[in-house]
């Protein structure tokens, strides 16, 4: 049996953040509105009407570019690309064809084992999403309130060599898509949708084999679950000396295969021409630099940073720079803190990212704030309070949004560090215990970690423990 490899190329749509559309000044914002409310006469398509350009959106676009190393076009235009649906009131779509606003970049992605691999970026352009249909029984509902949202588009080469690459390849992009702040990339409320094109060849071939595309994947694990089963389908059909047709397909999640959908279109049903409605492009270089320059760092340059920088491991940096926001809350706690980063690190991987999760909340909306976890650690630091009751203290501050310190102030919290005191309770816990005691000199010293916990129990969890297990070692060996 022949060896195969596969060659993938991916096509990404990505809702922008916007406030107004694409060519009108509707909101963009129409998540929960009530249908057709977010319309007007120029994103319904009615006749007579001018489009205009949103500048942000061809900024955002540029941004995105930029990030993903393309050229960026000093001219660009807007270009009509006509077919009939009921989803799109004018007939065609406003996008980009022959003069795209970025061109030929490339994104490194990253595989589980750490290899890293350049996907080459064909182009990224600008065109308007389209209204929404919903099927009832015999019915089709048509809502616009979407119709004309800016739309952000990302073609790739066939570069990509299997179904875990793709996956590595969408994860990347939507992060560095929301670094940017470009798009939220949720693919579950369709602000980011993903087809892709596979074919099959043998190794060693260096022709293309027939594609066929896959559309409208909106989860990370179609993409990687329809390819992964695509992949099979095309090289058992060429097993079985039969050729691959080119055509569009879907995926069915449930049944986990892939279905015809329809044959292929090509680029000349489309009759794409300039827009006439709207005049080109022209980009200045002075403003793509001021771009350029303003971006962000990005996700793979702020992980290996945090390497770098903060000493953490590949892993805790990965975790630590998934997001920009958390990323940012981190670098901000460093900065109020005088010790060891780690420290820092430790806490947001730990017990807020559990705290985070419990109340299903993103890190920009929490209660605790960069300096309330500094000073929290500086407690601990400084002997004020344990670690298990600065989780404690924690747990109080992601509810009230309280400092530590008042925190520890008012519910008495205070680590128990008095010698006196301690070696008192101590006293008394071999007292109430007799028995274990007992065993305990009997040779089962195990039973020194369960008299800690009566001594813990004793002050509320607030013992220094490092005296309280001293005193307790020291009282128990005295016989
Ligand atoms: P179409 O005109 O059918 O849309 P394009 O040439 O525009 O095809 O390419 C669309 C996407 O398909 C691109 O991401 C491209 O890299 C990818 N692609 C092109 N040819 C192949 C192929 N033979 N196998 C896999 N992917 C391909
Ligand atoms: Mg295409
Ligand atoms: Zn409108």
């Amino acid at each position: 049996m022949a060896e195969y490899e596969a060659i993938i190329g991916m096509e990404v749509h990505a809702q922008i953040i916007t406030r107004s559309k694409m060519f009108c000044g509707c909101s963009a914002d129409y998540a929960g509105a009530p249908p057709n409310t977010h319309v007007c006469p120029v994103c319904l398509g009615m006749p007579g009407v001018l489009p205009v350009i949103n500048r942000k959106a061809v900024e955002q676009t540029v941004r995105t570019g930029l990030a993903l190393n393309c050229e960026i076009a000093s001219t660009a235009v807007f270009a009509r690309k006509n077919y009939h649906y009921p989803d799109l009131p004018k007939g065609y779509q406003i996008s980009q064809y022959e003069l795209p606003l970025c061109r030929n970049g490339w994104l490194e992605i990253e595989l589980p084992d750490g290899q890293k691999r350049r996907i080459r970026i064909r182009r990224a352009h600008l065109e308007e999403d389209t209204g929404k249909l919903t099927h009832v029984g015999e019915h089709s509902l048509i809502d616009f309130n979407r119709a004309g949202v800016p739309l952000l588009e990302i073609v790739t080469e066939p570069d990509i060599r299997s179904a875990e690459e793709a996956y590595a390849y969408v994860t990347r992009l939507r992060q560095i898509l929301r670094y940017l702040g470009v798009s939220t990339g949720d693919m579950e409320k369709g602000a980011m949708r993903c087809e892709v094109n596979v074919s099959v060849r043998p190794v060693g071939s260096t022709e293309l084999g027939t594609k066929v595309e896959i559309k409208n994947l909106n989860s990370f694990r179609s993409v990687r679950l329809s390819l992964e089963y695509e992949i099979r389908r095309q090289i058992a059909a060429l097993e079985r000396g039969e050729a691959v047709k080119q055509v569009t397909m879907g995926w069915d999640e449930e049944r986990g295969r892939t279905v015809l959908q329809r044959s292929k279109e090509s680029a000349e049903d489309y009759r794409y021409f300039p827009e006439p409605d709207l005049p080109p492009l022209e980009l200045s270089e002075e403003w793509v630099d001021e771009l350029r320059r303003a971006l962000p760092e990005l996700p793979a340059a702020r992980r290996d940073r945090f390497m770098s920088l903060y000493g953490l491991a590949r892993k805790e940096a990965d975790l630590l720079t998934e997001e920009r926001a958390v990323a940012d809350f981190f670098e901000a706690a460093v900065q109020e803190y005088a010790g060891e980063p780690r420290a820092i690190a430790n806490w947001i991987m730990g017990e807020l990212f559990r705290l985070l999760n419990t109340a299903g909340l993103e890190i920009t909306e929490m209660k605790v704030t960069p300096s309330g976890l500094a000073e929290l650690q500086t407690l601990v630091d400084r002997s004020t309070i344990n670690l298990n009751t600065a989780k404690q203290v924690l747990d109080i501050m992601f509810r009230t949004g309280r400092s530590p310190a008042t925190i520890v102030e008012s519910e008495g919290l205070a680590q128990v560090s008095d010698q006196g005191e301690l070696a008192a309770i101590v006293a008394r816990v071999i007292e109430e215990h007799p028995e274990e005691v007992a065993r305990y000199r009997g040779g089962k010293t195990n039973v020194l970690g369960w008299l800690m916990g009566q001594v813990m129990r004793a002050t509320r969890g607030k013992a220094n423990p490092r005296i309280a297990r001293r005193l307790l070692q020291e009282a128990l060996d005295r016989e």
